[in-house]
């Protein structure tokens, strides 16, 4: 199916002779406008406190409602990925980030709306002034602290967060 499958009609002069530009793309043959879907960018946090433990959140939202996840979310309009991180995190948990680092990114789909949005996740480490301050918000039902052998891939609902979750618990028992 296309990406742009839900777009039947031209949204410029709503012609019904929108059609399949390219895997990505629509064009409309009676105005000439043309449509790009690209993927949105999103983020998500691997944080510790001072015992090494990770924060995890529970989604209080559809898709993958009830599932954990980590702290993050949407790039808005105009931010960079750094300012997300920290928007994020501070919505979700009140915590402040004080320092990031890009550990990983992975693409994935995100069915809002009855629509599949493609994105691509970044994911950072990152250090948090004062863990102590913790209050889930937001989207976050709840926050927890997971020690290594309390972590389980499968307890993640979204794709993209399992995955990075499933390589960061390899990368830490290899250590
Ligand atoms: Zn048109």
């Amino acid at each position: 199916m296309h990406v742009l499958d839900k777009f039947r009609f031209c949204p410029v002069c709503g012609s019904k002779r929108f059609i399949e530009n390219n895997e990505k793309s629509k064009h409309c043959e009676d105005c000439g406008f043309t449509y790009y879907l690209n993927p949105s960018a999103a983020v998500a946090a691997f944080i510790h406190n001072s015992k090494g433990e990770l924060l995890v959140v529970r989604r209080k939202k559809d898709p993958a409602r009830g599932t954990l996840d980590l702290p993050g979310g949407f790039t808005d309009i105009g931010e960079t990925i750094e300012e997300t991180v920290r928007r994020e995190v501070m919505e979700e948990t009140r915590l402040t980030v004080s320092h990031l680092t890009l550990v990983d990114s992975i693409p994935n789909r995100y069915v809002y709306s009855g629509f599949c949005v493609p994105t691509l996740d970044f994911f950072f480490a990152c250090e948090v002034e004062d863990t102590t301050l913790l209050q889930a918000n937001d989207d976050a039902d709840e926050a927890l602290w997971l020690s290594l052998d309390q972590l389980q891939a499968e307890d993640f609902g979204l794709e993209s967060i399992r995955k990075a979750v499933e390589r960061y618990i390899k990368r830490k028992k290899e250590k």
